[in-house]
């Protein structure tokens, strides 16, 4: 299956099920992911992130890169990187930082505003869209590979 859509209550729903995705990796097992997160600001692209962050095992805060562009966390034996790419002027500015470092395996990747990154953000696994409806979010997770499909096929 390579399409899940589905609608998450409330915020805690939204940090659950990032949580639930740091679960799966762990255990179908997947080696490496990129993640490119879609929707308007305030959609809940941090809030996953954070559910996912500390799925892995993070205990302290989780705050939006928005200024640095990248937050590091080191959760051995992963790794997962934050990214919010919204002020990123040019996606060349991700060369300079030496960002293909990041794409290897036990890291996983977290990216909102991929689209600024266009040319040089390796190919996505999972796009996750979020929108608005009333005071909720619809969700919906589009297989991109193999571990992509491995990930929804879990969670149907
Ligand atoms: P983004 O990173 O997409 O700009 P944030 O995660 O920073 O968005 O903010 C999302 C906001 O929406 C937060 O105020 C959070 O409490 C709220 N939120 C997150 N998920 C949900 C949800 N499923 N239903 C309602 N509100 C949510
Ligand atoms: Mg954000």
């Amino acid at each position: 299956m390579k399409r899940l859509q589905f609608i998450l209550e409330n915020e805690q729903a939204t940090v659950d099920f990032g949580k639930r995705l740091a679960e799966l990796v762990i255990n179908i097992p997947i080696k490496s992911m990129v993640v490119f997160l879609n929707g308007d600001l305030g959609a809940g692209k941090t809030t996953l992130t954070r559910g996912f962050v500390q799925g892995m095992g993070h205990n302290g805060n989780v705050k939006s890169p928005t200024y640095t562009l990248v937050e590091p966390y080191e959760l051995e034996p992963y790794r997962v990187f934050h990214f919010d790419l919204y002020r990123l002027a040019d996606p060349e500015e991700l060369e300079y930082m030496g960002i293909r470092d990041y794409f290897q395996p036990f890291c996983f990747s977290f990216i909102e505003w991929p689209e600024k990154g266009t040319g040089i953000l390796p190919a996505e696994d999972l796009i996750i869209d979020l929108e608005y409806v009333e005071q909720q979010r619809r969700i919906t997770l589009v297989a991109k590979s193999v571990n992509g499909e491995q990930i929804i096929n879990k969670l149907v």
